[in-house]
């Protein structure tokens, strides 16, 4: 590979900018076996566990390694006959979903008409929740149609999941949703 002055500059700055392994690419030097290496390396005496990608009903098959018990790498699973061993690029951050410092971990409240955001702890914001729900559902709730035929059912309120619930939690939240009368109820991952 011939450096030229100005591929010379391209590196350099890439090095100072932090990027350069991008700076070296950019010279078309083959980083295939170096990435290879450090993803080797990084999965190096980890355990591998089966799992799925929470985020679609495509429920693609991934590999988590796990060393002593924290996450270290999330990939697809080459095994799978659907996937092949790839993700797209929500699933191949799934990595993120467990691992990622900017997770909001705080409840946050921001009351009608507020400009800020007020923290709650989370008895205090599970029980004003409760207090809603069970408000709108006295509120609202139709025994019977105008037929006399028995509905026992809320049009009030609509139960909208996460594609990162999974069946376990989807089957009760059916019955807690089913139980209040509550029919309008989706998820993400069938949407
Ligand atoms: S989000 Fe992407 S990687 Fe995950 S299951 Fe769906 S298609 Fe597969």
């Amino acid at each position: 590979m011939e450096v030229s002055r100005r591929n010379f500059l391209k590196v350099s700055s890439g090095i100072a900018g932090g990027t350069a392994l991008g700076g070296l690419a950019g010279l078309g030097a083959n980083l295939a076996p170096t990435l290879a290496r450090a993803q080797e390396l990084r999965i190096k005496n980890a355990k591998t566990t089966p799992s799925v990608c929470p985020y679609c009903s495509v429920g693609c098959a991934t590999l988590v390694h796990t060393v002593t018990g924290k996450i270290v790498n999330i990939e697809g699973d080459p095994r799978s006959p659907h996937n092949e061993g790839t993700l797209c690029p929500k699933g191949a951050a799934t990595y993120q979903l467990h691992v990622n410092p900017n997770r909001p971990m705080r409840v946050l409240h921001r009351a009608p008409g507020a400009a800020d955001w007020e923290e709650w702890d989370l008895d205090r914001a599970m029980t004003r929740v409760s207090e809603l729900v069970k408000k709108t559902r006295d509120e609202t709730f139709i025994e019977r149609l105008d037929d006399g035929k028995l509905v026992n059912m809320t049009p009030a309120i609509f139960s909208l999941g996460g594609a990162t619930l999974d069946n376990e939690w989807n089957h009760i939240h059916q019955k807690l949703m089913r139980g209040l009368g509550i029919v309008a109820i989706e998820n993400q991952a069938r949407i």
